[in-house]
């Protein structure tokens, strides 16, 4: 579906707000920023980091350490050109060009065509250089475009001092090709039996034509990916377990909800020539129904190209049946900062919640940021209701130390995601929690040093994040909440 102007300023103002959120609050700056910028590229702030740190652990506790037939591991993102020729990235790694005749502003081609409402699904840089001249298409700008062409996408370097062909390599497109040349070390070193798979997270580059939609398309991203080998006839059943697999990540882990989320079947026509089956997981990004993931089953094809290409035997032998072959592959590939932007968009909550315990601005718009607890860079913040009362203050102090102490022994969760604020009166606190998503607010006040049950004990109160609402309880009460709340399931 095309946008309409209006939906079209919706979905601006919905990115507007969650660009200006995730800088305000210290989730994700400009990159270079005091330089002007370098686009497609964005830094990650205190808060950025965190949620990364908990969308990659929840990925590798899933696809890693809560199984015991896929193996970690990080190879360096320089790798030898051979890779690259012989994986063919080199020869079609590449998106379709045009340059805008007078501002001489480059443009994707298949974008510039589905602007304009026409499917560009399975069409060649030829057809869409007919179609743009045919159907007179202009850039952005309004001015005449010039031919289509291929643009590949690597980041091309040298490696030492001399620039020659042979000191050719590339920053790498994706993480998957350290996972193939290394399946051989994997086997010789840890004989495992197949099924068995490799995953890897770490840094990829491309060169993309138009970075754009915020963190969507970047020139310098982080992906998540698994190279799962398998015996030729068994490719459906793991494909199926791995699709499987990826919505529980998205919805269990991630904590998404299920309605924004499509699966879009690739037909064959745009399927890579050795890819006998692939589907994009899709989300309902402000800007539109956008890829999140892949899944793709892709033969034998990478194992027998690097075999042939560095003439290392990658093939397979299986005890039982006493057959040597190549393995096939099925390789989810996730993007992390695709899912930390669907992370923070589906988050992403207004409402006009009261003053409710010294809260301020009662009908104001309230933003705040719904994260599943597991992903939430801050689980807890520790509040003294009055910064300048000792007595509260040490005893907020107090609370906020058993509270990290306990979390972090009991539920494994960063020592960091447990604060400790006050900074500015408790209202104001409050909605600082709430726009960065912190699930719960505990606050000392004068009935928790002065009204104490010889038998209970102290009382606080927890507020929660989505209603706003507060209560009144013990701190045993207080622990068990939290630690049903945080626990590692
Ligand atoms: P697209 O069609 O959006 O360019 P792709 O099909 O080229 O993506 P893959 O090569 O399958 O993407 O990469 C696997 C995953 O890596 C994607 O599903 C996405 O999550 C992520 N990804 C790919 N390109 C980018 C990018 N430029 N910026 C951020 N994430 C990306």
């Amino acid at each position: 579906m095309n946008p309409t102007p209006k939906n079209k300023d919706k979905r601006n103002d919905a990115m507007e707000k969650l660009v200006s959120l995730a800088k305000r609050r210290g989730f994700i700056f400009q990159g270079s920023e005091i330089y002007g910028g370098l686009a497609g590229t964005y830094d990650f702030g205190p808060l950025g980091v965190m949620l990364k740190n908990n969308i990659t652990s929840l990925w590798w506790k899933r696809f890693v350490d809560d199984r015991d037939d896929i193996y970690g591991i990080d190879a360096a993102i320089l790798m030898n050109q051979n890779v690259w020729k012989a994986s063919g990235h080199v020869a079609t790694f590449a998106d379709p060009l045009v340059e805008d005749l007078k501002t001489k502003k480059r443009h994707r081609a298949d974008h510039l065509l589905e602007d304009a409402g026409i499917d560009v699904r399975g069409m060649s840089a030829q057809a869409m250089d007919a179609l743009i001249k045919e159907k007179k298409i202009l850039s952005p700008d309004g001015n005449t475009l010039g031919d289509v062409r291929q643009f590949n996408m690597m980041f091309k370097t040298n490696v030492g001092p001399s620039a020659d062909d042979d000191s050719i390599t590339y920053l790498r497109p994706e993480t998957a090709g350290g996972m193939f040349v290394n399946f051989k070390n994997v086997l010789d070193t840890f004989h495992p039996k197949l099924p068995f798979g490799l995953a890897q997270i770490g840094k990829a580059f491309r060169n993309e034509i138009a970075p754009r939609d915020f963190i969507f398309r970047l020139r310098e991203l982080a992906q998540m990916e698994i190279e799962y080998f398998v015996k030729p006839s068994d490719w459906d059943k793991y494909f199926e377990h791995f699709r499987l697999q990826m919505h529980e990540f998205i919805s269990k882990d991630l904590g998404l909800s299920g309605e924004k989320v499509h699966e879009l079947e690739i037909a064959d026509v745009d399927r890579a020539h050795y890819s006998k089956r692939t589907i994009d997981f899709e989300f309902d990004f402000p800007f539109g129904r956008k890829e999140l993931y892949g899944l793709a089953y892709r033969t034998d094809f990478d194992l027998r190209q690097h075999s042939t290409a560095s003439g290392v035997d990658l093939s397979y032998f299986d005890e039982e049946t006493k057959e040597r072959f190549i393995p096939h592959c099925i390789e989810p590939s996730f993007g992390l900062e695709r899912t930390l932007l669907a992370v923070l968009a589906n988050a992403y909550q207004e409402d006009s919640l009261g003053a409710e315990a010294g809260d301020e601005g009662k009908g104001e718009v309230r933003v705040y940021l719904k994260f599943a607890p597991k992903v939430a860079p801050i689980k807890v913040a520790v509040f003294p209701l009055l910064k300048n009362k000792p007595i509260l203050v040490d005893k907020a102090r107090e609370v906020y130390m058993m509270i990290k102490k306990d979390l972090v022994e009991n539920c494994g969760v960063a020592a960091s995601s447990i604060v400790f604020d006050d900074n500015g009166n408790i209202g104001k606190r409050y909605r600082r929690q709430d726009e960065v998503g912190t699930p719960y607010c505990v606050t000392v006040d004068f009935e928790t040093v002065e009204n104490v049950d010889p038998q209970t004990g102290p009382t606080v109160t927890l507020r929660d994040r989505d209603s706003g609402k507060q209560e009144r309880i013990t701190l045993p009460v207080l622990t068990e909440r939290l630690r049903s709340t945080f626990k590692r399931s």
